[in-house]
């Protein structure tokens, strides 16, 4: 996807693409690059293949929720950035919260923070579910792409979301079937499933946006190393 289709695709999703966008998707992909010859950050470094499925497909989130009637975000798992870095080029008002169990990618990130000069981003190094310990309903809106199976996701995330705000996963295929016993045991429920294909590419999304009913016991979340022996 280079730079016309991806302003074309963005613009389907109901968002404007203003040379100030390109221009910081522009410097976030030299550090990528860059930096991905230090560490492993992506498998993906090709241009136009950046542009779709880290950069495009990081904004798909917008589908399913309108961000501009959102004021924090919590992305766990984030890597190199994704989708919490795009989503703030785009929506700059958010307060962003980025978490990652890998100190390297929290500094990358320090470095794309500083290029790119944005400002109320918090960097935390731990593991989510040590995050949520500490900071149960504290967001808006909490999302993870290719972090773990949905019903360990969902332990890590739904307490840190606000009751009556989303936990949002970005998956490929996922079977929900797996994580209702998860889902009553946290206090979500899904309200919607979003299925779609990545343009160009025989890939398929699904987005899956839980709300979050009542706060959840302060049980959870466990240890890993319990989460892991025994997930929900
Ligand atoms: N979300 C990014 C993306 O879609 O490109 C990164 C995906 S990468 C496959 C998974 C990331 O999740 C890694 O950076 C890893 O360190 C992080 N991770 C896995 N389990 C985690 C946990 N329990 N807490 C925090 N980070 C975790």
């Amino acid at each position: 996807m280079n730079k016309t289709e991806f302003i074309e695709a963005v613009s389907k999703l109901g968002l404007k693409v203003t040379s100030e966008h390109i221009r910081l998707l522009e410097k976030y992909y030299e550090l990528l690059v860059e930096w991905n010859k230090k560490m492993n950050l992506t498998a993906i470094t090709d241009h136009d293949e950046v542009y779709l499925k880290h950069f495009y497909d990081s904004l798909t989130l917008i589908r399913v929720i309108d961000l501009n009637h959102e004021q924090s975000l919590c992305d766990i798992g984030t890597g190199a950035g994704f989708p919490g870095i795009v989503l703030k080029i785009f929506y700059p008002h958010l307060v962003l919260t980025l978490v990652d169990a890998l100190n390297k990618r929290i500094k990358f990130l320090e470095v794309v923070v500083r290029e790119l000069g944005l400002e109320k981003v918090t960097l935390i190094h731990d593991r989510a579910e040590e995050y949520a310990r500490k900071n149960r309903e504290k967001f808006d809106v909490v999302t993870a792409r290719a972090v773990a199976s949905l019903n360990i996701l969902l332990e890590y995330s739904l307490p840190l979301v606000k009751v009556n705000k989303h936990f949002i996963a970005m998956k490929g295929n996922e079977n929900t079937k797996n994580s209702l016993n998860a889902l009553a045991l946290l206090s979500g429920k899904i309200v919607l499933e979003d299925e779609f294909m990545l343009p160009r590419e025989n890939a398929k999304r699904n987005l899956i946006k839980v709300i979050k009913v009542k706060e959840t016991a302060t049980r959870y979340p466990r240890k890993f190393s319990e989460i892991k022996k025994r997930p929900l």
